[in-house]
């Protein structure tokens, strides 16, 4: 053997090695046959697959989380025609049943005359990267969520309420379609404190908010905690004659509940006063014109006497 020759034999034990002891793993796919000339013996330690079992892109492939398959699966083949570099994140399925997430970077290699000849790449295992990008998530899910969410009762809050009032008072201006209102106010709540203490008068109103909750069940309609003890219902898609059928049902749903409030003038058990009304927004019509309507309603059912509702007539 020459030296050159010699040279190139230890060099290629050098790379061999160098590429057989990174965490990386390299492989190598022949294009005109789709089989697999070479994968890194650490593909082994990483999925539990051995290299010998990893024949075809079908091995690739059938290794692959269903719900990333097609997409990755599609994108690496229109890349890799095009003779494009290219990377893609998937789930690969472990020997175990479990899922590891793979960052593959991929390089076309062509002939001569610009045919590809075959690709090359690396795996990385890039699970730990992915668990915190989910994390990170879902924290900032939670977050978003807290900031639209009434911590006490857990239903939506006020600025919640804004936002959805804005979104379906423009939806139904253009629908020409009803939309309508109902405001509650919880009957002498600050005696119902007095008499039963803060905490108690907390669960109250969460019980309040359950309970209205289970009122309008369509799935566009929406509860809020409008303020201290009062709640609104928005309902889209609703006149005043259906929403007066929804507010009478609501009174009946707290009234089931049999809370007691022996301090109360009206009612030895707890009570809510109702405003309802229900609008067609026209151009010149504005939301918050048409809360204080209602809620001038709701302000004379408490001035009849409290445990009723009114509405336009
Ligand atoms: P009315 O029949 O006229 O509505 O009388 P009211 O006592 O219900 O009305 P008022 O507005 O005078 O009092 C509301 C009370 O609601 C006073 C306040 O302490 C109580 N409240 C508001 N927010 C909360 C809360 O988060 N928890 C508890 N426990 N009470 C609250
Ligand atoms: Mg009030
Ligand atoms: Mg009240």
């Amino acid at each position: 053997m020459n030296d050159k020759a010699n040279d190139l034999e230890t060099d290629s034990a050098v790379y061999k090695t160098l590429l057989e002891s990174t965490k990386a793993i390299p492989w190598k796919i022949d294009w005109a046959t789709l089989q697999f000339t070479y994968i890194g013996p650490q593909i082994e330690s990483l999925l539990g697959w051995a290299p010998t079992s990893w024949v075809s892109v079908e091995d690739w492939a059938a290794r692959m989380h269903p719900d990333d398959r097609e997409q990755v699966v599609n994108f690496c083949v229109a890349q890799s025609k095009a003779g494009t570099d290219h990377e893609a994140d998937y789930r690969a399925l472990t020997r175990d049943g479990s899922y590891v997430w793979i960052r593959d970077v991929v390089h076309v290699v062509r002939k001569e005359n610009g045919d590809v000849d075959s690709l090359v790449g690396f795996m990385f295992d890039i699970t730990e990267r992915k668990t915190t990008e989910e994390k990170l998530a879902t924290l900032q899910k939670e977050l978003e969520e807290l900031s639209f969410k009434d911590g006490l009762t857990g239903v939506a809050n006020r600025r919640m309420f804004d936002s959805i009032l804005d979104l379906e008072w423009t939806n139904s201006r253009r629908n020409n379609q009803p939309l309508a209102l109902i405001m509650f106010d919880i009957d002498y709540f600050k005696q119902y404190n007095d008499h039963y203490g803060h905490i108690q008068g907390d669960d109250c109103l969460k019980r309040v908010g359950k309970t209205l909750g289970m009122a309008a069940t369509r799935s566009r309609d929406f509860l809020a905690r409008f303020g201290g003890e009062e709640f609104v219902l928005v309902l889209p898609d609703t006149d005043e004659k259906a929403a007066l059928k929804i507010a009478e049902r609501s009174r009946n749903l707290i009234f089931k509940e049999q809370i007691p409030h022996e301090k109360s003038p009206v009612s030895q058990i707890l009570t809510v006063s109702i405003g309802v009304g229900a609008i067609v927004p026209a151009l010149q019509d504005e939301p918050r014109r048409f809360v204080e309507e209602v809620d001038k309603r709701l302000y004379q059912a408490k001035q009849r006497g409290r445990n009723c509702l009114v509405a336009s007539h």
